[in-house]
Parts: C-alpha cells; structure tokens; sequence
C-alpha cells in the first residue's frame, strides 16, 4: 500500500505542473483507457488526477489516509475513518473512477440535507472531470429524478433509493420508471442504514378497500381482557408476546370459535398484534400520534420517520389502539428491507465512523469487510470511564453540575440523550437553572437546521442538547463554523432585516444594495442564500462579495476563538444514557477530538437506565449498592464500565440475532421479488411476445386437463374450470386422456382460435386495444396476486413458530410454505390471465 500512495505522489507532482487544459487532455486519455483496460490499472494515475483537481477547486488535497480509503472503497469493502477524517472527499476517489464505466454510481447519504451538500461540494470536481452528477430529492419530479438516475454519478438518501426502486418495480409503463440497472453504490454511515435500520422494513402501501376494522378492534378488545402473565407473557428484550395455554384458550372461548389458526378467517395475528401495541409500542417513545395518524419515532435519532409502516399488521393493531384512522386505508404493495435491497448491487461499498463492532454482522450477512483506516493527526480526546449513580435523579442533578461547571467556564457541552422525551425534559431543567442552550429538533424539515446548530456546538459558552445522532454528518469545529456563521449572519441582513443591530462596512453597505438590484426575486434570492457556500460559484457577483468580506472578517476572529476553547480542553461530550451497542456510543463520543483536536467524554449513567433494568442483571446493583451509601455519589470505575460493556455486548447480540432472522425470513422473499419483478420488467419493456401469452395459456391447459382427468377438484379455478366445462364437454374423457399424453392439439387450436376471436372483437369497439393494453392488463393482473401473496406470507411468517410447533425447523417450514404460496400465485396469475383474455371478452 505504501508503494501504491508512493506512486500517486510521483503522479500528482508531474500533474502539479500542467495546465488546465492538459489536465483534460490526461483527464480524456484515462477515459480512454479506462474503456479498454480493468479500472484498478489506472487507479494510480487517476486518483492523482482527482487529487489534483479537488486542490484546484475546492482547496482539498486528499490525505494519505484518503487515497488510501478510495482504493478500499473501489475493492467493494467498508472502511472505518473517525469522524471529520473526510469520508466524503474520500469517496470521490472511487465514485469518479467506476463512473468510468458509464453504468452509473450511486452514492446514498442519510438525509436530503447531506445528499444535497455533498453533490454540490463535490460536484465541482465531478463537473471538471467531465462526469455529469444528479441528485435525487424526495421532491424530484419523475422526469427530474430519471435525469439524476442516469447521470454518471447520483446522490441520493437511503429511503428514496429504496422507495423509487419499490414504484419502478410497481410501475404500470415505461416512462414511470427512473432508476436503470444497478451498478456501484457507495453508502456513507453505513452501519446507521444497513444496521440501525435494518428491522423495519420499506412498504409501499396501495389503498386498500377491504381492510377489516371489526377485527382490529375485536382483537383490542379481547387484548384488554386478558391478563399479563396468566394469559400472555411479554418478552421485553424480543420485543415479542406469546400465548399461554389458558390465553389461547380464553381467547377462542371470547370468540366463540375452536381455533385461531382457522384459515378462512384467523386470529392469532389480530390478537397477538393488538397485545404488542398494548403493551410493547409506547406512545412517544416508539411512536408519536400526529393529524390522526401514527408516526414511527426512529429509536436512534429520535427522528420521525415519515412515510414508513411497521409490518405484519403492528402499524393498524397501534391505531386501533390510538382510536386514529386505521390502515390510512392502506395495504402493502411491496416491501423490502435495507439488507435486501443494497444486496441488489452487484459492487457495494460503505464508509462510517464506527463500523468495527459490526465487523462481523458486516461479514456474515452482507460479505463486506472493514477496514479501520488510522486517523491523519493523533487522536487525543480523553474518554473518560462512566459514572454510575444509583437513582436517575442523582444522576440527572450530576449532568446539571457538569453542565453548569463547563458553562461557567465556557467550555463548549454536548449532552446526548437517548430519546426525544429525556433531552426535552433536560431543556426544561436548563431553563429553570437559566443555562441558555440549543435542543435539536428531530423533525425532518429542520435537518438542515439541525446541521448549523451542531456545527456551532463547538463554540464557547455552547450549551447543547441533541439526541443520539442528530445531525450526523456534520463536523463540530471549535471556535465555531464559519461559513455556517457568514451565512447566519446574511441571512439576518438580508431576510430578517436585522440591519440596525449589525454594523456594515462602507463597500458592504454598497453592496448590499447592489444585491437587492441584482436579484429579481426573493425567491432565488433565498435559495442561493440556503445553497452557500456551495452556490458561491453560481450566484450572484454582489452576493460573492458581501460573502467573502464576511468571511473574511469572521475568520479572523475563529482563530482567536479556536485557539481559546482548544486551551478550556476542547468539546466536551456527556453521554446521558449507555445506548442499546457500543456503536451508537461511540458515535456520540466522536463528536469529540476532531482532527486532532482536544476533547472529553464521559457517560453518566443509572442503575434505572433502561439498559441496566433489562440487561444489567442483579449483580451490578448489588454492588453498587453495596458499595455507595449516598445516592449522591458516584461509582467509578474501569471494571464497572467493562461490565456494562458486556451488557450492551448482550443486546448487541441479541439485536443482531433479530436482524440475521429478519434476513433470512426475508431471503425466500427476496428471491421471489427479483424473480417477479424480473418478470414485470420483461413485460414493461415490451418483451413479451405473441408467443410468451400462447405458450402460458398452453401449459395451463396441460395442468387443467390432467387435474381434469385426476378429477382432483381445485377450488382456485373454479371459475374458470366451468368455462373449460363447456370445452371438454364436447371431448370424450378417452378422447381426451390418448391426447393430452401426445399434445392436446385440438384444444390448443381452439385456444388461438379464441384468441383471434378475441382481437377481432375488441377491434369492433376501439381498433388496436388489445394490442396496447395488454401489457397494461398482465401487470395488473400481477400486481393483484401479487399483493395476496404478501398477504398470505404475512400471515405464515407470524402464525409459523405457533404451527411448526415441535418442528426442528420453522425456517425450514416457512420455506416451504412460501413456496406454495408462489406457486399459487402464478397459477392464479395464468388462470386470470386466460380468463381475462379468452373468455371475459366486454367485461371491462
Ligand atoms: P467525515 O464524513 O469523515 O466525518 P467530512 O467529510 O465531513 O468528514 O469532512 C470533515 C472536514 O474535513 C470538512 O470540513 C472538510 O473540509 C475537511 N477535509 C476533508 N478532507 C480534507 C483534506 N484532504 N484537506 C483538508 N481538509 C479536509
Ligand atoms: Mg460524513
């Protein structure tokens, strides 16, 4: 490796030399190899190449490290770099080279805000690269997100990938669909999507007609009937519910019917659904009820997460609980799952500050390696080990003091807490103590907010509160962010006309006014303003300058104000609560010692912290107890945080346990979806031929004709079978029996006779109709069948551990079922189709 970075360097210092224009011209002679040669030969050349670039056009030389980091990325691997290393400078590496090969190269970030960020920033060295890049927002218009999808390069978040693949994939023509085939993604804080996110799946809902409310609210009510523990027992740490014997059975007697598996109309999910809302979903903990509709509360960012249901039924058992409007009328269209959906990527690749504690989720479920890359300066920040307080209260009045102490000082504080509720009630707490401080919103609309707020944490006398990773993937700079602060302070000026307050220089004056001239429009004037600094290149002359004097004026002072809280110690972090992994802790901790800057962090925790009451077992308190007398007073030490450290290695692992069963639930699934999508697609683009529909029909006329003749009766064609009535009765049972062993010939002919018939008829109302709907009708019908298997596979994968009850394997059984239940599917489809096409000519 280290012969690698040296041949860069012999690259980059002959490319130091050369003009603009000759950079192009090496820029078109790698692109020219790159069309015959495999993309590593000419890593070498063209990393120095992007490096050379990146310093012309945005000031960055890529470190070592970073050069590093591109080769490990374009191997397909996930690398481990400590926040504010430049992961995102890093990627550009990479995401440049395999855009070589035209294919298109994803790069998914966590929010709109960093998506958008990051294609601006780093789309200059993209744009001199001669590689267009897009970016997809989930307000993209179709036509604007199918011209970002087919851009070299495209940025864009977890969710919107997912959800664009979901409506391609329902898509009813061609020009709804935007994505093409996959190629190489690139996703930044990977363990956040592909980990932290990893249990709820993606839905697309499709309204539904038939959803039965009667049953949700039956099953409310025979929830509160039972009791916990004599009926149902609640597993805390599965977040899981199970029946009791005497449960199952007061259950059935409630109902008045024998069993809760009965297929026509079962029961056990109903119940078991509205038993977790009751006593497993916690209102403003898990969820939020908003306009009559439950929102799903991330559990790590306390973020609400939009658009997004719990499955199998959890989401409708909730708002029969909350009494809101139930199913917002919705079923499941599809669904997938982060595991599944980045899986679909031939090469993937991620970054992230913390990844080496899921080394081996990574290597097990995705085939991903990690690799810790060291950081560019000494890493000095002190962690300090976990204070441990007998009663939340001591604790709480402890975070105070320390907040208080680090304010008074001026000493910068981040305090994290583990959810929306605790950092709302320590807001409180700062009020009444007079501590002024910042609260990080967790609604989505604030992201880009929430993202100056964090940039400012590192400012003297900052007092702030955020849940765990709010503000992700912004990097806390002492002294405070510059840019961030020029654009705060424009904004004022030229938005919220806070002239008076703010003394002007006489060019600023001037140019002031010329900015007013200049812009037409508020509007764009706005939106220049929210892009800077990344639309300083764009943007109006006047505003470049007033930005620049600003800037300049502000930075001045950042290296007084940097220097100053580098010598109070840096930032301190205060961990309020030890988080479900290790992962997320150290997250929160990495806000700190940036770069190579000083910094704390220290965890102030409680035994009546969710995490010590579920998992800390008996023996921690006892001697914690044991140990201190007054409540006040803290236990210190390294074995007691080692211990807690093997508490959390005990959630990890169960946690970790849940995800790979989610996966390989969802495997049989997934391989189904691929197929079936695979199959819409050919349909979509018009691939099927005469031929495909003949030869479907034909083979579902074998199948008929020997259940005709086992006289195995076959409730699903019902149906049908009377209309094939008519036709084998003019057949002898012998007749039939001698043909269908050789080909059925005569009733084929009847089928393409019928056929024809068919086109002729429907031409008589509208010439060409069939002919242009019939993609149309085979996708539709699809669809519907579709979503009854998901359905129906909903249901087997809840009821499965109850009916393969003393089974080895309830995997093994699901498997198995899912099987059938696809098969079902396509003969349903088959029938529907001939059905639709031979004999149901006006009917629609
Ligand atoms: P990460 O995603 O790893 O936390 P970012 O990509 O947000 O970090 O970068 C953090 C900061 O480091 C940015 O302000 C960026 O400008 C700066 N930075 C990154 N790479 C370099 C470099 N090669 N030289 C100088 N500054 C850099
Ligand atoms: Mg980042």
């Amino acid at each position: 490796m280290k012969q690698f970075v040296y041949e860069i360097k012999i690259e980059s210092t002959q490319l130091r030399l050369k003009t603009e224009e000759e950079l192009r011209d090496q820029t078109e002679k790698l692109k020219k190899r790159s069309q015959k040669e495999e993309l590593s030969k000419i890593i070498p050349q063209w990393f120095a190449l992007v490096q050379e670039i990146s310093n012309r056009k945005l000031g960055l030389k890529h470190f070592d490290t970073q050069l590093l980091a591109g080769v490990h990325l374009h191997q397909g691997k996930i690398v481990e770099m400590k926040t504010g290393e430049g992961k995102t400078l890093a990627s550009t590496l990479p995401v440049s080279l395999n855009a070589l090969l035209k294919k298109g190269v994803h790069v998914v970030t966590v929010n709109d805000y960093l998506a958008e960020r990051d294609q601006k920033w780093m789309g200059k060295i993209y744009t001199e690269l001669g590689l267009s890049v897009g970016l997809v927002k989930s307000t993209s218009s179709v036509i604007e997100k199918k011209k970002s999808y087919f851009s070299d390069i495209t940025y864009v978040t977890n969710s919107e990938v997912v959800f664009d693949y979901l409506r391609d994939s329902s898509a009813s023509h061609l020009t709804e669909v935007v994505q093409r085939p996959f190629s190489f993604c690139v996703i930044d804080e990977i363990d956040s999507i592909l980990i932290d996110e990893a249990r709820t799946p993606l839905i697309l809902s499709t309204v539904s007609k038939n959803l039965n409310k009667n049953k949700l609210f039956l099953a409310k009510f025979i929830a509160n009937w039972l009791e916990k523990d004599v009926h149902f027992q609640v597993d805390e740490k599965r977040r899981d519910i199970n029946l009791t014997e005497s449960g199952y059975k007061k259950a059935k007697e409630k109902l008045g019917k024998n069993t809760l598996y009965d297929s026509n109309d079962p029961w056990i999910l109903e119940i078991l659904n509205a038993l977790k809302a009751q006593y497993i979903f916690k209102l403003n903990k898990d969820y939020i009820v908003l306009n009559n509709k439950i929102l799903i509360v991330d559990e790590f960012t306390g973020r609400i997460m939009e658009d997004r249901r719990w499955s199998l039924g959890i989401h409708e058992a909730i708002e029969a609980k909350e009494n809101v409007l139930i199913g917002g009328g919705t079923k499941t269209k599809s669904s997938i799952t982060y595991q599944n959906f980045f899986t679909l990527y031939p090469k993937l690749a991620g970054m992230t500050g913390t990844g080496k504690t899921a080394e081996k989720e990574f290597q097990d479920i995705y085939k991903l390696e990690v690799v810790v890359l060291p950081t560019a300066k000494p890493m000095i920040r002190k962690d300090f080990s976990d204070l441990v307080y007998q009663t939340e209260l001591a604790k709480w009045k402890a975070v105070l003091n320390k907040t208080k102490e680090c304010f008074s000082k001026g000493q910068p504080i981040l305090i994290g807490t583990a959810s929306v509720e605790k950092s709302e009630f320590l807001s409180e707490l700062f009020k009444i103590s007079k501590i002024p401080h910042q609260i990080l919103n967790a609604k989505p609309e604030n992201v880009a907010r929430e993202s100056e707020i964090v940039a400012q944490a590192g400012e003297r006398y900052a007092v702030t509160i955020a849940t765990n990773m709010a503000g992700r993937g912004t990097d806390i700079i002492l002294g405070g962010n510059t840019s961030f602060k020029v654009k705060q302070k424009l904004r004022e000026i030229l938005i919220e006309n806070k002239n008076n307050e703010i003394s002007l220089k006489k060019e600023e004056e001037h140019l002031l006014k010329k900015i007013f001239t200049e812009y037409e429009t508020r509007e764009q004037l706005e939106l220049d303003l929210s892009n800077l600094p990344y639309s300083l290149e764009t943007c109006q002359e006047s505003l470049r300058l007033f930005y620049n004097s600003l800037y300049e004026e502000i930075s001045k002072s950042w290296i007084k104000e940097n220097s100053e809280v580098k010598s109070l110690g840096g930032l301190f972090v205060l961990g309020t609560e030890r988080h479900e992994t290790r992962r997320i802790d150290n997250q929160l901790r990495g806000r700190a010692g940036r770069q190579g800057d000083p910094g704390n962090s220290q965890f102030y925790v409680s035994l009546e912290d969710e995490l010590m009451k579920i998992f800390g077992g008996e023996n921690i308190r006892r001697w914690v107890e044991y140990l201190v007398q007054d409540k006040d007073i803290p236990l210190e030490s390294n074995l007691l945080t080692s211990s807690l450290e093997n508490a959390q290695k005990k959630v990890e692992n169960y946690n970790y346990d849940l995800r790979k069963n989610v996966f390989q639930y969802d495997e049989i699934l997934n391989v189904q979806r691929k197929e079936l999508f695979q199959a819409r697609n050919e349909i979509l683009r018009d691939e099927i031929s005469e031929d495909f529909f003949f030869r479907y029909c034909e083979s579902f006329l074998d199948e008929q004709i020997l259940s005709f003749i086992k006289k195995t009766s076959n409730n699903y064609f019902f149906k049908l079978q009377s209309e094939l009535q008519k036709w084998f009765d003019s057949y002898s049972i012998d007749q039939l029996k001698t043909e269908s062993k050789e080909t059925p010939k005569n009733l084929y002919s009847e089928l393409w006779i019928s056929n024809d018939l068919r086109f002729a008829q429907s031409n008589l109302y509208q010439q060409g109709f069939l002919q242009s709907n019939r993609s149309i009708l085979y996708l539709l019908i699809i669809d519907i069948y579709w979503t009854e298997h998901l359905e129906r596979m909903t249901y087997i994968r809840e009821t499965i551990n109850w009916r393969a009850y003393g089974q080895q394997n309830p995997l093994m059984e699901y498997n198995v079922e899912a099987f059938q239940s696809f098969k079902l599917m396509f003969d349903q489809i088959r029938s529907a189709m001939i059905y639709y096409f031979l004999n149901n000519p006006l009917n629609y």
